[in-house]
């Protein structure tokens, strides 16, 4: 789903639910090197996970080891870009070159080295441990709201940035609220459109805590449509990828968009 609306404001990160209060305030932070892991799983690994590294083992949400799961400290799935520093400062000044601009003045002399800087973090995820733990019979939606990530449009190489709306139906496996906002920077930091990050961002839930239902709503503005006279500035671009009992179950999908679309109304 695609919509386009006039809205302005950008809004703080702000946890919408008591109950995911609590959850974040459980949250412990459980580090386990790899090669204690290896050693403690050796017993416990079903046949068919035998052939898979310790860095895969460490991202399967169904791996309980005395009640850990244990996070991945670079989560699957991300782009694997080698970043040629020395390139981009080059490309940097045959840009400027092309522009038209005196890449002798004083006053560009640093800039192809800072544009390279800028792009490398840009399209830099840092790395991050992904730990879950057990639920232990929460039921209801855990939301996070206004999470505030910034992202490279693929086709232009401008900015666009908004806020994410992420809500779970919980199985067996929670995650901290914290992470969140990491996951979506997981996938942010590439060359990216709206529509594939949020459901890169959706379909990575599933895999790491196989809830019963995910919810992911993205607002942001795109220079590239707001710097251009295509729409007014402030547009925003909403996306939403809706999986499982969020999608399906309607009391479910109701109680997620109003917690979502709450606060853009706020304002
Ligand atoms: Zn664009």
């Amino acid at each position: 789903m695609i919509l386009v609306t006039g809205r302005t404001s950008l809004q703080v990160l702000a946890h919408s639910r008591q109950a995911a209060v609590g959850v974040l305030t459980c949250e412990l932070q459980v580090d386990v090197l790899v090669e204690e892991l290896k050693g403690l799983l050796a017993g416990h690994l079903p046949p068919r996970r035998a052939e898979h590294t310790p860095q895969q083992l460490m991202t399967a949400p169904h791996l309980r080891v005395a009640g850990i799961v244990p996070g991945a400290s670079m989560p699957r799935r991300t782009a694997h870009r080698e970043i040629d520093h020395d390139g981009l400062q080059r490309a940097a000044r045959e840009l400027l070159r092309a522009l038209g601009a005196d890449v002798e003045d004083e006053g560009l002399e640093e800039t192809p080295r800072r544009v390279a800087a800028a792009y490398s973090e840009l399209l830099t995820p840092r790395p991050f441990r992904a730990t879950t733990f057990p639920n232990e019979g929460y039921d209801e939606l855990i939301v996070a709201r206004a999470i505030p990530f910034h992202s490279l449009c693929m086709h232009h190489l401008l900015p666009f940035q908004g806020v994410a709306h992420i809500g779970y139906l919980p199985g067996e496996s929670l995650i901290g609220l914290s992470k969140l906002g990491r996951v979506v920077e997981l996938f942010a930091r590439d060359l990216q459109i709206q529509e594939q990050l949020t459901t890169q961002i959706a379909d990575w839930l599933d895999e790491e805590l196989e809830p019963k239902g995910v919810g992911v709503v993205l607002e942001a503005e795109h220079l590239c449509m707001s710097l251009r006279g295509v729409q007014k500035q402030g547009a925003k671009t909403v996306t939403s990828a809706l999986h499982g009992l969020v999608r399906d179950d309607a009391r479910t999908r109701q109680e997620f968009l109003a917690l979502t679309t709450r606060t853009s109304h706020d304002h």
